[in-house]
């Protein structure tokens, strides 16, 4: 990821204007591009953004640099990297690449903006396995499942749940396992605060029978949006249910949904697709959609079997759907 983009999304708003000692005062910060008597600019945190109630001026924390240091933007980009450490991503792994070709609106902005790393850890597949162990499927959850057309015996399989209240779970997470292991885990956001919500439908992530990765669907507001653990190496998620002789790989939750929905077997890979090995003597068909997004997936999967000498044939919609109108009116629901 670019220096840019990584100050955008990694140094907080509030933390540029404590750098640049901008005063605060009844209202908000006093605002350098107008005379300010009263405290005039209001943050929005969770965009990074600043803006002026009286002079309207709209910016971010590059912008706000610019103007209390008279700088210019490139110097103004160095100065945030230097005071907030962040440094260029000089990799452009296939990850990066397929992050940044996904679909925006089926991925949190956090997605894009935090680094994924690490390997899930034994303690970390205590504490995903804990999470849930420990809670379970709100009424809300089951009923939008429902309502989408999953059978009660899916929803089940799928070991799908919620956190009815995650300030106080979180709490309770805390006590058990200390902060720092939560923090490893990738359960908690630069401000320390649980990554998922109370409208998130937790899906888990299995590998041999444990845990190994989480990922929010947040349903509220209809934006149907995907949290996921967010320095963690991004799994391959493979649904709890018989393995099946044909296995379709697609390319985000909704197709892999869809194909299960209708009794197929299917898989998506986040990021890393070694755990797709397993699969070798399976009959393997690859469902990216046929846009070009899709086609990338596409690419991208039938290049890794290739690599491993697997054998796959392109498509495959049509022996679990009417055809791809079918698949995609199916996707939707
Ligand atoms: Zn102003």
């Amino acid at each position: 990821m670019k220096l840019v983009e990584k100050i955008k999304y990694q140094v907080p708003i509030k933390a540029v204007f404590e750098k640049l000692e901008i005063k605060e005062g009844a209202l908000g910060y006093f605002c350098p591009y107008h005379d300010d008597k009263t405290g005039s600019i209001m943050l929005k945190e969770t965009e990074n953004t600043f803006s002026c109630s009286v002079c309207k001026v709209y910016g971010d924390q590059i912008e706000i640099t610019k103007k209390v240091k008279g700088i210019e933007f490139e110097e103004a980009v160095n100065f945030l990297a230097k005071e907030f450490g962040i440094e260029e991503d000089k990799s452009e792994g296939i990850l990066d690449d397929w992050l940044s070709n996904r679909d925006k609106k089926e991925t949190l902005e956090s997605v894009f903006g935090k680094e994924t790393e690490g390997k899930t850890s034994e303690k970390d597949t205590e504490i995903y396995s804990y999470i849930v162990e420990n809670t379970s499927l709100s009424f809300i959850h089951q009923t939008f499942l429902e309502k989408k057309g999953f059978e009660e015996d899916l929803i089940k399989s799928l070991k799908l749940t919620s956190i009815e209240k995650p300030h106080l779970f979180v709490e309770e997470l805390k006590d058990k396992f200390g902060i720092e292991a939560l923090d490893n885990a990738g359960l908690l956001n630069r401000k320390r605060e649980f990554v998922f919500q109370k409208n998130n439908l937790i899906i888990p992530f299995f590998e041999d029978g444990k845990v190994v990765f989480l990922a929010g669907w947040d349903i509220s507001g209809g934006k149907y949006e995907f949290v996921f653990l967010h320095h963690k190496e991004m799994q391959t998620f493979i649904p709890q249910i018989e393995l099946k002789e044909e296995v379709y790989i697609t390319g985000d939750f909704r197709g892999c949904f869809a194909f299960l929905k209708k009794g197929c077997f299917s898989v998506v890979p986040f990021g890393n697709l070694n755990s797709l090995l397993k699969f070798k003597d399976k009959k393997i068909f690859v469902c990216g959609d046929k846009d070009e997004k899709g086609q990338q997936f596409n690419r991208k999967v039938i290049k890794f079997f290739a690599e491993n000498g697997i054998t796959y044939t392109i498509g495959g919609f049509e022996n679990c759907f009417i055809d791809y109108l079918d698949y995609l009116t199916f996707k939707r629901k």
